[in-house]
């Protein structure tokens, strides 16, 4: 009988990186300089940060984005950047745990950040390849087709 295939049987040549920081250039911002004012202080360059920086300003509002590192260099520095509602199992499990209704207004939330992107590509002419897709979730052991695991 043969051995069952170790975790070295898959390594892979190369380092483990990520695409979007390994073949975009770095930002150097300046470090903040005492005494200034805005309207909105943002803590955190990541996503988050930068879309709600943007949404403030195209809403009339100063803002300033404070990152104790690099912008985007966070999580958000290493998304695989599908854009979904669907995680896993979520859906299961929120109804099950918090009832159908919480899991609905997590679904609307999920939806209403995925269009807001896509809109945000849209009206900003976002080169990125956007592209709607269907979304499925499945395993290939019988032993993980149960609704306890998201
Ligand atoms: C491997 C991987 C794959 C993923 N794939 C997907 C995906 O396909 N689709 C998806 O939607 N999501 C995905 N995610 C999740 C998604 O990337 C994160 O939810 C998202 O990037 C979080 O953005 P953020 O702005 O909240 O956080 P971050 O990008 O982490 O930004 C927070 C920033 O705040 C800064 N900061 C923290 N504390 C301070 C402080 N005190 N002062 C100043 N700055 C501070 C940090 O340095 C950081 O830059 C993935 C995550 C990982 C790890």
């Amino acid at each position: 009988m043969e051995d069952s295939p170790t975790a070295d049987d898959y390594e892979l040549p190369g380092k483990p990186d990520s695409l979007w920081l390994a073949t975009t250039p770095g930002t150097e911002y300046p470090t903040l300089a005492a005494g200034l004012m805005v309207d909105v202080a943002i803590v955190g360059g990541g996503i988050v940060g930068a879309t709600a920086a943007s949404l403030l300003k195209e809403a009339g509002l100063t803002v300033a984005v404070i990152e104790s590192r690099r912008v985007v260099t966070g999580v958000t520095g290493y998304t695989t950047a599908k854009i979904t509602s669907q995680h896993g199992l979520i859906y299961h499990r929120l109804t099950e745990r918090f009832g159908a209704d919480a899991a609905a207004v997590y679904a609307q939330a999920n939806q209403a950040g995925l269009e807001k992107i896509a809109e945000l590509v849209e009206t900003k002419s976002i080169a990125c390849d956007f592209f709607r897709a269907p979304a499925y979730t499945f395993t290939e052991t019988e032993a993980e087709s149960g609704c306890d695991r998201n």
